[in-house]
């Protein structure tokens, strides 16, 4: 902990969608502690959150600006990055400029980002690292509910009697979290994880339900016909809160007649099935939190729907203890769905669907129109630069270079783009190496604003240390090139603040108070307020409710035109990479527990290596001796002209047939070790959501 007498600040960790507050000092020789006093981690921290101070160094960091490989001025850099997009504007339309945005920026920086690009370039080409991490929750949120809200909070994970963990290896992924579900097991209390994978999460499982990858939908449907043939329905409010029922209950039935036909396809023995049934059909109280394994795969929205069904079908929706919960895996992948940062929102929860959100828009952003319609979604965004349909590209706070599928082609496509400008803290990266104009923006410590974890809840992410060399906050960056494009009247911003205040009063201009996105009460905070601000979890209506709202939907009234949910019937779709006689394995990739997506950040911290230091294959015991590997000797996962190779590791965790490899690994750390050039660019129709979790290959020894 922190020593006594020593200056000390109140922040948020920049890692995970926990969102735990930290306790920082300038000194950044002192350890970081938990911040005790935070409801979302109450003093806890996991050990990436713990090493924060040892990754504050300047090691590493891009500290001025960089055009064509040459350093440059700021004055030349905004100069020369408001040239290229204007010349593209005018000589090839708006549409021709695009930005990738990301979870790891604030709120503030998201904000204006998106308010450049869709209120004053009007390009709607603006999408975001989130939709690789949890757009198919937000797909599949707006189907059942009418907006994109996560009607429960975390003690509704502590409160439940039955706790379902739906492709979530919460153990490494949220840890923080995970050591609440853990402290918090009551008596009586049961957990059940779905994963193919034995994880550490199922370390907490009184019931693991190895299915077959992809999946889940056969699950869950079959669910809900069994709540519906025995007694297990919340009947009255299935009839006074929503719609839909009968026919999402005839595709379950068609998709899952019976448990022997629900194990036979998610390849579970039959008992353990129905002890699942039985479990969350006599238990009110329950949970069902989900991730990337139900996210990132081309069902990922149906697979949220079809868990939202059952919680409908029983009633368990924002009660205590009960509901469907999202975990979103970035720090601020919330805030920027707030803003409007995926590609088919517009701003502040607002959808270029709705009749007259573009002018309301517009009139509060004092501009004559904003972008058309959605935009295009990461991985179309990557093909539409590869096609030489968007010729300016800017990248903020994110490595697609190593993060989004197949990134052999985003390469090429980057390799492609007339010009590309990257504002990160990070010098050196896959992404940077194919930067045409480089700049250099603050990192965590440095930049100040708020960020919303996966319970809606605001923190202050505040900083404690100066500016380094020329660095500046992203908010700065854009304002100034809206300003050198002639904006400057819309970017007048001197302070976050000022940003957040807007933000909070857009979410109510023009009847927000219909919105179930609403910061009326936080958009007359003073700057000193702002400083001051606790943690909050939105709705913040004006008045009373200016406390924050912990759970939603607790009148059974949803945000739909009539206020009741809808079930969405759902059909079976399994993973679009099937195993193959050239490919014959299956690919599994996720997360381990010390590491941060490409490691650009976690790997600058040398305790954090110490868990897993170098890229694995994880494989099952039976697959180790047909292919004649051998335990800690390397091996080869290969498709097509790719290769991703790593240590042998043999793990009966696995399904046999099945392989297990880490995400993090990047070029400038491991060149062959890249676990996107295994997986295809195949996505979610609805979410766009590429099937990350999902790959094929080949696998040989080394
Ligand atoms: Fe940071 Fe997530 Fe760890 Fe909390 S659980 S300290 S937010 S990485």
């Amino acid at each position: 902990s922190l020593k006594a007498g020593n200056p000390s600040v109140h922040t948020t960790c920049p890692y995970c969608g926990v969102g735990c507050g930290v306790v920082a000092s300038p000194d950044t020789r002192q350890p970081v502690a938990g911040d005790a006093e935070h409801p979302a981690n109450q003093g806890r921290l996991c050990v990436k959150g713990a090493s924060l101070h040892e990754t504050t160094g300047h090691e590493g960091r891009l500290l001025f600006p960089v055009i064509r490989g040459h350093r440059a001025g700021w004055d030349k850099a905004i100069e020369e990055v408001a040239k290229a997009i204007r010349s593209s504007m005018d000589a090839y339309g708006p549409e021709s400029v695009a930005f990738y945005l990301s979870g790891q920026l604030l709120t503030e920086d998201y904000y204006v980002a998106n308010k450049l690009a869709k209120g004053f370039i009007r390009t709607p080409n603006v999408d975001t690292n989130s939709r690789l991490c949890m757009s198919s929750a937000v797909a599949a949120h707006k189907r059942a509910f009418g907006a994109d809200v996560v009607p429960g909070c975390y003690e509704d994970l502590e409160l439940a009697d039955l706790l379902v963990l739906a492709g979530s290896n919460a153990a490494w992924a949220h840890p923080v979290l995970y050591q609440r579900m853990k402290t918090a097991a009551r008596e009586g209390r049961r957990v059940v994880v779905i994963d193919p994978r034995r994880t550490a999460t199922s370390e907490l499982a009184d019931l693991h339900l190895p299915l077959r990858p992809g999946t889940d939908t056969v699950l869950f449907n079959g669910l809900l016909g069994w709540l519906a043939d025995g007694d297990g329905l919340d009947q009255a409010y299935i009839d006074h809160h929503c719609q839909g029922f009968g026919e999402a209950l005839a595709s379950a039935r068609a998709a899952a007649p019976d448990v022997a036909s629900v194990a036979k396809q998610c390849d579970l023995p039959r008992q353990d099935v129905e002890t699942f049934y039985r479990w969350f059909t006599s238990t009110p109280r329950t949970v069902t939190a989900f991730s990337q394994g139900i996210n990132q795969s081309v069902a990922g929205t149906d697979k949220g729907n079809a868990i939202i069904n059952c919680h409908l079908a029983t009633g368990r929706v924002g009660k205590p203890g009960a509901g469907p919960f999202s975990l979103t895996g970035q720090p601020n992948a919330m805030g920027g769905r707030e803003v409007g940062g995926l590609a088919n929102t517009l701003a502040a929860h607002m959808d270029y669907d709705s009749p007259d959100s573009r002018s309301k828009v517009a009139g509060f952003w004092g501009t004559s129109s904003v972008a058309d319609g959605p935009g295009l979604k990461a991985v179309d965004m990557f093909e539409a630069v590869h096609r030489g349909d968007i010729r300016v590209l800017w990248i903020m706070g994110t490595n697609p270079a190593v993060s989004l599928p197949d990134s052999t082609r985003v390469r090429e496509a980057l390799a492609l783009c007339p010009t590309v400008i990257v504002s990160d803290c990070v010098s050196q990266t896959d992404t940077t190496a194919h930067a045409d104009i480089l700049l250099p923006a603050a990192g965590w410590g440095e930049k100040d604003g708020t960020v919303t974890n996966s319970e809606r809840r605001i923190s202050r992410q505040r900083s404690f240390l100066p500016l380094p060399a020329e660095v500046k906050p992203d908010w700065w960056i854009v304002s100034s090139v809206a300003g050198k494009l002639g904006f400057a009247e819309a970017f007048d911003y001197d302070r976050p603040a000022d940003i957040f205040r807007e933000h909070a009063a857009l979410s109510a201009h023009e009847n927000g108070g219909e919105r179930i996105f609403n910061l009326a009460g936080l958009a007359g905070l003073t700057d000193t307020g702002y400083d001051a601000l606790e943690p909050v979890q939105w709705p913040v209506l004006s008045g009373a409710g200016a406390t924050g709202s912990s759970r939603l939907f607790t009148d059974g009234r949803f945000v739909t035109d009539d206020h009741r949910a809808r079930f969405v019937a759902i059909n079976t779709i399994l993973p679009e990479q099937k195993a193959c006689d050239g490919y014959p394995m299956v690919v599994n990739t996720g997360r381990i527990r010390d590491q941060w997506h490409t490691m650009t950040r976690t790997a600058s911290a040398p305790r954090l290596l110490a868990h897993r230091s170098e890229p694995f294959i994880e494989v099952h015991p039976h697959d180790m001796a047909r292919l004649k590997l051998l335990e800690g000797h390397l091996g080869r996962l290969t498709l097509k002209n790719d290769h991703f190779v790593g240590r042998v590791r043999s793990s009966g965790e696995q399904r046999p047939g099945e392989v297990f490899i880490p995400i993090h690994w990047n070029r400038q750390f491991a060149s062959s070790a890249v676990a996107t050039v295994l997986t295809e660019s195949v996505t979610d129709p609805v979410s766009g959501q590429p099937e990350a979790k999902h790959g094929r290959a080949s696998l040989t020894p080394f």
